[in-house]
C-alpha cells in the first residue's frame, strides 16, 4: 500500500500525458502495466534520472510548463553530455492534494512542447498524491552507437588526458544569477538582462545537438549542473587528473558581465554556482579547429577554458595566473 492516487488518476493519465506516447508504439498508450522498448540492434541505452522536488529545485509558484520543460531539460542535459541521442522517458509525478487542473494541464503543455521538441516520448511513470511539496522525477533514455559501430559514445566523465584541452559550452552562472534575480536581487539590473537571466534559470537549453557532434572527439565530459568547479572536478577525479582553468577566460552572458563588473566577487561565485546545463569537456588540443567548426554549425558557443594537468585539483587562475581561492564548489544537498 502507497499513498493514494489522486481522484481520476486515470483519466489524468489518459487525458495529459497518453498523448506524449503516441509516437513510440511500446509505450502502448500508457495502458499496460508497463511500456516495451526494443533497443536498436548494435546501440547501448544510457539511461538518467533527475529529481526536482518544489522549494529545492524550483518555487511552487512558478509557472507549471516551465516546471515540466526544466524536468525534461535537465535530464536531456546528461544526455547531451553523454553524447547520446533522446530515446524516450518515464515520468513520476506526486502531486499534492488539490492540485488544480489548470495547473496540470499547463503541466502537461509544457511537457509536450518538450517532448516534441527533443524528440522525446513518454513512456511511462507514475502518479501518485502527496501530503508534501510537489515532486517530479523523471528518467531519461538516450541511445549510443549504431549497428555498424560508426557514431562513437558515450563519453564518460572518465577520459580525460593529461595535456587536453577544456572546454565548456554556452555561459556560465547564468542560472545562479537568475535564480538570484527570481528572489528579487539584482533590481539595479535593466529589465531585458533582468529577464534574461530568469529565463536561463527557468528553461535550460540542454546543448543536445552539441553533445552529439562532439561524441567523436570529446574525451571526457560533464554535464554542468552542480557548478562548472564541482562538476569539473568530478572529470578529474575520475580520470585520475587535475585541471586549470583561467577565470577570465570564463564565457558570460552581456547579463553576468554587467554584474561582474559591479562587483568582481560575483565571478568566483558563478564558476561555482549550479543550474548551467552547459557541458563541460576534454579534448586533444589538435581537435581545436575541428570543435570551433561544430560550435559554428550546432550555433552554440564554445570555450577553451583551460587544460588538464597532473595532480587531482582543479585550479583557478586569474588573469595574472594567481590562484584564486573559491568557497565550497558546487551545490550540495547534504
Ligand atoms: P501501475 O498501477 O501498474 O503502477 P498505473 O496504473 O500507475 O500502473 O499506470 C498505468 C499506466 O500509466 C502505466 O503504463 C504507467 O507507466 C503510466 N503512467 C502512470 N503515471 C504516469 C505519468 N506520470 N507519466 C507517464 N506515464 C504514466
Ligand atoms: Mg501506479
Amino acid at each position: 500500500m502507497t499513498s493514494a492516487p489522486p481522484p481520476g488518476e486515470f483519466d489524468l493519465i489518459a487525458r495529459y500525458f497518453a498523448p506524449l506516447a503516441e509516437s513510440f508504439p511500446g509505450a502502448l498508450g500508457l495502458k499496460d502495466d508497463a511500456a516495451l522498448i526494443d533497443v536498436p540492434k548494435g546501440r547501448r541505452v544510457v539511461a538518467t534520472m533527475d529529481a526536482m522536488v518544489a522549494g529545492v529545485h524550483f518555487l511552487p509558484d512558478d509557472p507549471p510548463d516551465l516546471i515540466a520543460r526544466k524536468l525534461m531539460r535537465v535530464n536531456l542535459s546528461d544526455l547531451a553530455a553523454k553524447g547520446a541521442e533522446p530515446y524516450a522517458c518515464l515520468m513520476a509525478i506526486s502531486l499534492p492534494h488539490g492540485t488544480h487542473e489548470a495547473w496540470l494541464q499547463a503541466f502537461a503543455r509544457g511537457l509536450a512542447a518538450d517532448a516534441a521538441e527533443f524528440a522525446m516520448p513518454l513512456i511511462g511513470g507514475d502518479t501518485t498524491a502527496t501530503p508534501g511539496p510537489l515532486t517530479l522525477s523523471l528518467t531519461a533514455l538516450g541511445l549510443v552507437g549504431d549497428s555498424e559501430g560508426r557514431e562513437p559514445g558515450p563519453v564518460l566523465r572518465s577520459g580525460a588526458k593529461l595535456g587536453d584541452r577544456i572546454f565548456v559550452s554556452g555561459t556560465i552562472g547564468d542560472g545562479f544569477l537568475g535564480l538570484q534575480a527570481v528572489r528579487g536581487e539584482h533590481g539595479a539590473l535593466a529589465e531585458g538582462p533582468r529577464q534574461y537571466l530568469i529565463g536561463r534559470y527557468r528553461l535550460p537549453s540542454p546543448r543536445v545537438a552539441l553533445g552529439r557532434r562532439l561524441a567523436s572527439l570529446a574525451h571526457g565530459a560533464a554535464d554542468v549542473s552542480d557548478g562548472l568547479i564541482a562538476d569539473l572536478g568530478h572529470i578529474c577525479k575520475a580520470s585520475g587528473v587535475g585541471a586549470e582553468i583561467q577565470a577570465a577566460r570564463m564565457p558570460l552572458s552581456d547579463a553576468a558581465q554587467m554584474l561582474v563588473a559591479r562587483s568582481p566577487e560575483l565571478l568566483a561565485s558563478l564558476l561555482s554556482g549550479g543550474d548551467d546545463y552547459e557541458v563541460v569537456f576534454t579534448a586533444d588540443p589538435a581537435d581545436s579547429d575541428r570543435i570551433s567548426a561544430i560550435a559554428q554549425e550546432v550555433g552554440v558557443p564554445v570555450t577553451d577554458i583551460g587544460f588538464i594537468v597532473g595532480g587531482d585539483k582543479v585550479e583557478v587562475t586569474d588573469a595574472q595566473a594567481m590562484d584564486l581561492v573559491l568557497g565550497a564548489a558546487g551545490y550540495r544537498h547534504f
